[in-house]
């Protein structure tokens, strides 16, 4: 009764390890390393007293995740390996569909023929492209914006098909709005290489010192201070919704073989709301200064959490102050990252 967890030594994924483990399961992690340092499952075994099973492949070797499920017996997958940028999506489209969409495609077929019916999957908000109505329920249309949504989208429709053609299938499609935070132990948190393109890394490099000021995307949105709302959610409750998925698809108790189901918190903050709580949770002052639009962004975007609240019993529990709080103790006690262990 082993769980196979792609990505595992990612940012959500060494999570997903000690929600997983705490609660007792097996798990076996297997990543490239292409957006990740192996030292996230050293820290996790510290997190958790427990050794850390890891297999160092890439999920498009189909053999080698076949011999791999064998091996360790898994029951189920937790699907989180995939690329994540938006922006290099749309630069090297071939490069996405090739990992995401091809990747995704031979691990199902190597868990069909080891016969390992059951995957949860890392979805995200936006395949619901520009908002129609909010909170965004999950029968809100579809429609992605750029190349990374789109293997989002073409993945969630490859494993609706396949749970249709076979009820001994398990799906758990889930809908990520803004994951941010880190292990409140401060062991393990996001990793970003570069500069960063999201939020939260953003402001914790002007609070640190290694960027000099935000650029706030925008100031005349239509939304309470006319910057972008969204939906951030503490990735411990992230992966905690994950942990109940899983308990929920294996107990045969699920309405479906396919869930398909939000993880956000159903409350929006604006950047400028996100700075103060930064502010006051680092104690340090954030620089800001308004910029044009980001191309491609909405104005505000959050979830309706009732179907995971339904379905999952499951709900975030953890607010914005926690969000800042554990993302800046994280930073603090790991300046460099992981790369500071390397050196
Ligand atoms: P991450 O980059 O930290 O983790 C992804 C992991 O997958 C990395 O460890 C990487 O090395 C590994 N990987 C990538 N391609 C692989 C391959 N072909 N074979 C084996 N391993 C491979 O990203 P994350 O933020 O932890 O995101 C995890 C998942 O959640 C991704 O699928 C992402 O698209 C999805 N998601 C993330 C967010 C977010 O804001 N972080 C939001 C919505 C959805
Ligand atoms: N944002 C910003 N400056 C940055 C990065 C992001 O103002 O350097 C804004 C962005 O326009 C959006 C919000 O912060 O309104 C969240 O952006 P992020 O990229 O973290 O998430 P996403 O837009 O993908 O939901």
């Amino acid at each position: 009764m082993t769980v196979l967890i792609t990505g595992g030594a990612g940012y959500i994924g060494s999570h997903c390890c000690v929600a997983f483990l705490e609660a007792g399961h097996d798990i076996v992690v297997l990543d490239n390393l292409s957006n990740a340092n192996s030292l996230s499952l050293e820290r996790v075994a510290k997190i958790t007293g427990r050794k850390v099973s890891f297999e160092f492949a890439d999920i498009r070797d189909q053999p080698k995740i076949e011999s791999v499920l064998k091996h360790y017996k898994c029951t189920a997958v937790v699907h989180f390996a995939g690329l994540k940028a938006v922006g290099e999506s749309t630069q090297m489209p071939l490069a996405y569909y090739d990992n995401n969409v091809v990747g995704t495609h031979r691990l199902l077929s190597a868990m069909a023929n080891c016969d390992v019916r059951q995957m949860i999957f890392s979805s995200s908000a936006t395949v619901y492209g520009e908002p129609k109505f909010l909170p965004l329920t999950e029968n809100h249309p579809t429609g992605a914006v750029n190349p990374y949504g789109r293997t989002k989208l073409m993945i969630e429709e490859m494993l609706r098909d396949v749970s249709a053609s076979d009820p001994a299938w398990r799906f758990g499609i889930l809908r990520y709005f803004n994951p941010v935070g880190a292990h409140e132990s401060g062991l393990i948190g996001e990793n970003p290489l570069g500069i960063p393109n999201n939020l939260m890394p953003f402001i914790t490099q002007v609070a640190d010192g290694r960027r000099e000021r935000l650029s706030v995307f925008g100031n005349d949105y239509d939304t309470r201070d006319g910057t972008g709302v969204r939906d951030y959610i503490h990735v411990t409750d992230l992966v905690e919704g994950h942990l109940r998925a899983h308990e929920v698809l294996a107990s045969g108790s699920a309405s479906s073989n396919c869930l398909t189901v939000n993880l956000g918190t159903g409350t929006g903050y604006s950047v400028l709301e996100m700075v103060r709580a930064f502010e006051r949770a680092s104690n340090k002052e954030i620089r800001y200064v308004f910029a044009p639009r980001r191309e491609g962004d909405v104005a505000e975007c959050f979830a309706d959490t009732s179907l995971a609240e339904k379905t999952l019993a499951w709900r975030a529990e953890r607010g914005l102050e926690a969000m800042c709080r554990d993302t800046w103790n994280w930073v603090c006690k790991n300046p460099s990252g992981y790369s500071s262990e390397e050196t």
